[in-house]
């Protein structure tokens, strides 16, 4: 499904599910701002969602609504969880999909980590 415009909050999106618990995930950190968990169908020998605990549609959404507090601890849990990960020293990507152009799929604001080889271009080449 992609996503357009800024649709109100879906509180039964696949990532409110593992926030609350009801699907499986391997979660590899969990604080009071963000969770993060390995992607089901990584596309990289690391592959890794940061999430933050609030009903956040997208980054759009994030930027404009959460407090001080949710931005600051979520952004310092992704940067834990890439240093956790071992990441520091080769580096990584994070990337975060908004709306439609963007290629969001999943209606819970998230950034990606990429990591673990070289991730190749910035953005791939447009399709068509
Ligand atoms: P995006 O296109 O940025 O919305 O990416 C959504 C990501 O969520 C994709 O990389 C999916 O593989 C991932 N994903 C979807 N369902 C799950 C799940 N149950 N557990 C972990 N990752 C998931």
């Amino acid at each position: 499904m992609r996503i357009t415009g800024l649709p109100p909050y879906d509180p039964t999106n696949v990532f409110a599910k593992i926030l609350r618990g009801e699907i499986p995930s391997k979660r590899i950190h969990d604080d009071a701002f963000a969770v993060a968990f390995h992607d089901i169908n990584p596309q990289a020998p690391v592959h890794v969602l940061v999430i933050p605990k609030g009903a956040y549609v997208s980054h759009a959404d994030f930027s404009a609504k959460a407090s001080d507090a949710e931005i600051a601890g979520f952004w310092r849990a992704v940067g834990k969880v890439a240093r956790d990960l071992g990441l520091e020293s080769g580096g990584y990507r994070i990337l975060s999909n908004m709306g439609e152009d963007g290629g969001q799929e999943v209606p819970h604001f998230h950034v990606h980590i990429f990591g673990g080889r070289r991730i190749g271009r910035m953005v791939p080449r447009a399709e068509g």
